[in-house]
């Protein structure tokens, strides 16, 4: 096992930002951690790479104890924190040498960091001079300097353009080929883009904890439809996939199909075999973006 936390709870003075959290990761998965601003991501990252103490439960990374172990902890995962604070005067290869001394690590992982993160290009500039993206790149070179089996990464791809958004996101799934994510996000998208499985904070307290593929798998399809003539259910019953078939309205009916395949297609064959014609169609689908919404909004 990667990542176990155990009722994890967090204070700050009165304010409860961690509610009793528990979870595990296993090693080599990708893993959103995901939730509106204020959830408690941050939080909760801080405690598990060492920076601040949880005030309730426990939490093991790479077996070994956040709060008695902390040397082993920082050795077992890479830290990408939130705003990635970058000294701006220093040279990418001069930051990287920096801290791989503070590391411990030899001068050769430098190049072999710069070349994983695709820096090869900007690695002579001042970190100043780089894009957003590239300063990610750093950040990310950061983390993987000591080879860590485990990377947290607190909202990596926040604040960078569509273009950057995509390199970062394919960064790293690349890296994730190797290693353990667990990284931070509010957007959902990001989690479909590149986690095997969400796990949902809200207000301190997990949500919802579910591999992807399950998800999706869960999502129904819900389409309206008003024909120009009154049908019978056992008839709408016939197409593929239909979960449940209601007449909401003398001529209009919702239909529910238990499949991610889009529907309509197969609903225009069907109302012209059956002679009949459309007046009107809509799909309410109920992606996972609504699902975030909902489990969230209170
Ligand atoms: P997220 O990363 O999901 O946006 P945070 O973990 O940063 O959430 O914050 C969770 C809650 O704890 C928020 O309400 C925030 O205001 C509060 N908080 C975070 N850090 C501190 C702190 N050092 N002192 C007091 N409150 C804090
Ligand atoms: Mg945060």
């Amino acid at each position: 096992m990667s990542i176990s936390v155990q009722h994890i709870s967090k204070f700050y003075g009165n304010q409860k930002a961690l509610n009793n959290v528990s979870f595990t990761i296993q090693k080599g998965e990708i893993v959103g951690f995901l939730g509106p601003n204020g959830a408690g991501k941050s939080t909760m990252m801080k405690i598990l790479t060492t920076y601040i103490n949880s005030s309730e439960g426990n939490a093991l990374v790479n077996e070994y104890d956040v709060a008695t172990n902390q040397k082993k902890v920082q050795k077992s995962v890479g830290y990408l924190p939130e705003h990635n604070p970058l000294y701006l005067d220093m040279y990418v290869k001069e930051y990287l040498a920096f801290n791989a001394n503070i590391y411990k690590v030899s001068k050769s992982r430098i190049d072999e960091v710069v070349n994983l993160t695709g820096l090869t290009p900007e690695a002579h500039k001042k970190i100043s001079q780089l894009s957003k993206g590239y300063r990610q790149r750093v950040g990310l070179a950061n983390a993987l300097l000591h080879n860590p089996d485990v990377l947290i990464l607190d909202e990596p791809t926040t604040g960078l353009d569509p273009n950057q958004l995509v390199e970062i996101r394919q960064l790293i799934k690349n890296v994730g080929k190797e290693k353990t994510i667990f990284l931070s996000t509010h957007i959902m998208q990001e989690v479909e883009a590149i986690c095997d499985r969400v796990i949902i904070i809200n207000k301190g307290e997990l949500v919802l904890d579910s591999p992807l593929a399950e998800l999706k798998n869960n999502q129904e399809q819900q389409i309206e439809v008003e024909f120009d003539y009154r049908i019978e259910e056992a008839l709408l019953k016939r197409l593929p996939h239909v979960k449940s078939a209601k007449n909401t309205f003398d001529m209009t009916w919702e239909i529910t199909f238990d499949t991610q395949k889009d529907m309509r297609s197969l609903i225009f064959d069907f109302a012209a075999e059956n002679e009949l014609r459309i007046l009107k169609l809509n799909t309410k689908n109920e992606n996972l973006e609504s699902l975030f919404r909902t489990l969230t909004s209170q």
